[in-house]
Order: structure tokens, then sequence, then C-alpha cells
């Protein structure tokens, strides 16, 4: 057996008896070992306990994905796979946590435990000394799905979640694309806020396993040869930059649709993987990223002070092509998965923001003012369709206001759970829902929980980790710095902003309020 871990140094050590919280009785206990010593031998899907019984699980994250433009766009005939799904499954709102901010929600998705429990409390940290940190896998206090399934022996692939560097180890042959965030994305004039992160090429601890390194390589120096004619296939042909602001906010949207699309490319290879993962994990932030700045464009009647009618009619689709971006991608997901359950969700809704502002103020020259938000935390979309789950469908043409609750971002990672025969935590923040799950798929696996999943040997590990976080911040970073010439080149050819190496390291400050709401 492997060790759990990173895969820079340090590793993490702590290998933990996987059966003992599962099984509830002697004839259980007897069948999971049999089971367990059988698959010494026989490696096969028919030897992992249950596994092979279920469909896979298909889970697509999309970051600030709105019920209401879902359906707007969807009655304009935009989004035929959304379309497909809210008709085919069990659709409704999903309620989210205050303050929304992308990493701890994320989390919270990942882990079914409170901030307070899994440590993510935002998007950047400063440490004893005043130095500010990204927040990384290594501040993360408590199981992931990821860690969670590989124990139980089920094989999990995840693309681009956040707080996913430095990878981890999976056992029993999951694989997983980190979502990079990096010390020069932190943007200390808004805060210690950062941008979202992406696949950065022949950098370390970035896939598990770290062969995966050069496949994802490929993929970015495929992108950045057809970078141009990727994004006019999404967003039309080149728009003409109308002010230093907007010209900002259309680079944050480009590099988040870059690193979408190498998260789409990393779930189409695992899901052409043979045989396939129970569980398939994907990230998609490009529809936060443009509805922070460019819901003006979008509903320039909602603003005292629109935009003027040639940025209008040059971005007011930006948010609209994001969504298109996004339907497509599960369309192209769900062709390759077809028997799949499909689990497609936001950690929060959105809205028009400022719409008494005067956008041509100094803020507007920095870009660091926005027309879309969520601080409030509007609820998110959950879609849930496949053999699983019932048939409770909301129609293209239905009102925002009369969709139902179906739980809240806590209830994420019991449901998966639920999906994958595992039992739940008692100690999580949510519950299973039943409600969404057909009766023979209740009754062929009941639902079952434990006390907990963490353990003492868990914990340690993550406390070791945890020692050694600065070092791995290091060794990354310095390896960032290092990068030749040419590498650098493609980067920016997708959208990443190089980080300025001749400034010294940015000057120490408080992590902002989180409560005045989180701006990426
Ligand atoms: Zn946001």
């Amino acid at each position: 057996m492997r060790r759990r871990g990173i895969t820079t140094p340090p590793s993490v050590p702590g290998k933990r008896d996987k059966t003992i919280r599962i099984v509830r009785n002697a004839s259980v206990r007897f069948a999971v070992a049999l089971v367990s010593a059988a698959s010494l031998f026989f490696v096969t899907d028919a030897c992992r306990p249950s596994a092979g019984k279920r469909p896979p699980l298909v889970v697509v994250g999309v970051d600030g994905l709105e019920w209401r433009l879902v359906l707007e766009f969807a009655q304009e005939g935009l989004l035929p796979n959304l379309t497909r799904l809210m008709a085919e499954g069990y659709a409704g709102k999903l309620q989210t946590l205050e303050p929304t901010l992308s990493p701890v929600i994320w989390t919270t998705i990942a882990t079914g435990m409170k901030p307070e429990q899994h440590g993510i409390r935002d998007f950047a940290f400063t440490d004893e000394a005043g130095v500010a940190h990204v927040s990384t896998s290594l501040q993360r206090q408590s199981k992931a799905f990821w860690n969670l399934l590989s124990e139980a022996g089920r094989t999990c692939h995840v693309d681009g979640w956040w707080c996913t560097w430095p990878v981890e180890e999976l056992e029993a042959g999951g694989t997983m694309v980190a979502q990079t965030t990096t010390r020069a994305q932190i943007d200390f004039k808004q805060g210690v806020r950062i941008w979202k992160g992406t696949y950065l090429k022949s950098l370390p601890s970035q896939t598990w396993p770290p062969e995966l390194g050069p496949v994802m390589d490929r993929h970015v120096d495929a992108l950045a040869e057809a970078a141009e004619s990727t994004l006019a296939a999404t967003f039309g042909p080149p728009a003409k930059e109308t002010s230093p602001f907007v010209g900002a906010m259309w680079e944050r949207v480009q590099q988040a649709f870059f690193a979408d699309h190498l998260f789409l490319d990393a779930a189409r290879d695992a899901l052409k993987r043979a045989p396939a993962s129970d569980l398939t994990a994907v990230y998609f932030g490009v529809t936060d990223v443009a509805s922070h700045s460019f819901w003006r464009h979008f509903e320039p009647g909602a603003f005292k002070h629109p935009p003027p009618a040639e940025e209008v009619a040059a971005f007011g689709r930006v948010i609209r092509d994001t969504y298109r971006f996004v339907d497509a991608s599960l369309g192209e997901l769900r062709a390759l998965a077809p028997d799949a359950d499909f689990i497609v969700l936001s950690d929060h809704g959105f809205h028009a923001v400022n719409v008494e502002k005067d956008f041509s103020d100094a803020d507007a020259q920095t870009g660091r003012i926005e027309s879309g938000h969520h601080g409030d935390a509007p609820p998110g979309v959950f879609i849930a369709c496949g053999p699983s789950f019932k048939r409770s469908p909301v129609a293209v043409g239905s009102d925002v206001a009369s969709l139902r609750l179906v739980g809240t971002v806590n209830d994420v990672l019991p449901t998966l759970l639920a999906l994958e025969d595992i039992p739940f935590g008692e100690d999580m923040a949510g519950r299973p829902l039943r409600q969404i799950l057909t009766d023979a798929t209740l009754e062929a696996h009941p639902i079952r929980s434990v006390a907990t999943h963490e353990d003492a040997a868990w914990r340690a590990a993550r406390a070791r980790a945890r020692e050694h976080a600065a070092e791995a911040e290091r060794h990354f970073e310095g390896a960032l710095q290092t990068l030749d010439a040419g590498i650098l080149k493609t980067l920016k050819a997708i959208g990443y902003t190089v980080p300025d190496t001749s400034s010294p390291v940015a000057p120490p400050r408080k992590p902002s309020d989180p409560g005045k709401g989180d701006s990426k």
C-alpha cells in the first residue's frame, strides 16, 4: 500500500485501518475480509466491495452558476445539455454559507464539514510573522471525498477543485489535477484575495500520479498553440477593449476560461480511461469571474450608469458565452459517460451589485469594482440526473421563486458518500439528500453512518504536513521563478500572469474582513 501524502517533500505519512468503521457486524466483517483477501490476488472491479455495482458518478462544480440565468438562457435555447439534465433529473436550489468565499465553500462541499472544522477560512491567511500565504491543501484538516473514496477502495478522479495544491496521493488508482494558486496571485489591494488557479506547466506536485504531469503539459502546449481560436470558438471574434477597466476584466475572464479548458481536458481523459473511475469531479470557475465583471454589460438596464453602447455590444454576451461553454462541456462529459449519475452544482447564485455606482470613477480604472456579486449568499444550483436519482424536473419556463430548496452545500458530501455506499460521518455538517434517491437505490444501498471518519493518525499526519507547508511553498515558488522563457511564454498565452521576479515579496497584510464578501 502506498502512503498517503503530498508529492513534494515533505510527504504526509499515515495509513489507517480502512474497514473498521464501515463494518458493523460479524457477518459483514467476514464478507469484507473475504473480499479484501480476494482483492489481494485478483485486482478487478468485481472484487471491490460494491463499487462495481453502482453507476459511475460525475460531479461538475460550476462556480457562481445562477438559476435565474440558467432558466433564462435555457429558454433562449442556449443550454441544451442543462435543459436535458433539468428535464430528466431532480433539480432545485442549494443553500450556501456566508461569507461566500470560493475556497471555503468548495472545501465544505468536498468534506461535508463546516469551515471551522475543515480549516480553510479564506483565500489566503497571514502567519504569525504577518506574512501572507495562499490557502492550500495543507491547511485542510478534514478528509475530502478523494480521501474517503480512496480509503474505501473506490477510484476517484478530481480536476481543478479549490485548495488541492499540493496534490495528495490517492490510493486505489485515484488521479487528480490540482487547481494551483500561487503567492503571485495574492491581491493585496483588494485585501488578501487571489484569483482562480490553473494547472501550471512543468511545475511539481500538481498531478497525482506525477506521471500525469507530462500529459497535462501537452494539454497546456496544445491550448497555448490554439489559444486564439479556442477563445473565439466560445466568445466569438476578439472584441475591442474600450478601456483599461474592461481590458483588465476581460483578461481575468480569459485566464479562468483557459484554466477551465485544461480541467475539461483532464476530465475528458479521465472519462475515456478504462475502467471508469467510480467518481469523476471537475470544477469550472469562469462563470463566476465573468459574472463579477460583466453583469453591467449583460444587464445594462439594471444600472444607473450603464456602460456605453459599443461596450455592451462587445461584452454583453460574455456571461452568456461562459454558460454556453459550461453547457457544451457538460454535453461532452455526458456523452463520455452516458450511464453515469450526474450532479451539477454551484456554490452560490449571483446578481447585480453597485447598481447606483458610477463605474467611470477611479476605482474602475484599476478594475476593482464589480457589477455582479453574491455577498448575501444567494442559493446555488443543484441538478442530479441519472439512474440513482428520482425524476423531479424543473421546466425551462419556471420562475426562480418557485424552485424548491433541495438542501445545503453541507449535504453534498454525505450524498456523494451515500451514492458510493460509504457511511457518512455523524460529525459532518450535513446529511445525505435521501429524497433525491430512488427507492431502489435506497433499498440496494441503505444509507449508513459512522461517528466520524476522522482519526488520530489522520490528524497527526495533517499536523505534520502543516509543519512543512512553508517548505513546500518555498520549493514551489522557487520552481515557479526559475521557469524557462519558453514555458513562461506558453503560460502567458493562456492567460497566466507571470510573477514579476524583480520586485520583492509583497508586503504582509492582514486578511480583510471576510464578511465584506468575496471578490472572486
Ligand atoms: Zn465570486
